[in-house]
């Protein structure tokens, strides 16, 4: 049995999982969909920042433009601190093509003007 907080809406439905994966405790079909995924395959947003060199700050927020396999998380940062780009940037710009084959982009979360 694992027991796990259903993260796919605020109300935070506490759920049960049972060894086979017969799902309760969620009000709604989304809860049994993020248990089966978060045993199986588990998937996250990443965020952070990258260095921005010529702008107001000294670091860009970034993020995954979708969920990736959290087992990556760890190499997907490895990848983010090296990276070190220039101003101006657009949110939305695309930071890291593909990270780590993934098929996900890493964007820019937020504009950012030249000095
Ligand atoms: S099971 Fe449905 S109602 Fe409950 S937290 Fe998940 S999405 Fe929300």
């Amino acid at each position: 049995m694992r027991k796990m907080i259903c993260i796919a809406c605020p109300i935070g439905c506490h759920l049960e999982v049972s060894d086979d994966l017969i799902v309760t405790g969620n009000q709604c079909p989304k809860g049994e969909t993020y248990a089966i995924n978060e045993l199986k395959n588990p998937m996250r947003i990443v965020t952070s920042t990258v260095v921005i060199e010529g702008a107001i700050h000294k670091r860009l927020p970034v993020r995954t433009a979708s969920e990736i396999p959290k087992n990556l998380i760890m190499d997907c940062m490895k990848q983010i601190n090296h990276v070190v780009v220039k101003a101006p940037v657009k949110m939305g710009d695309v930071i890291i093509k593909n990270v780590l084959n993934t098929g996900v982009d890493i964007i820019a979360s937020r504009s950012m003007k030249k000095l």
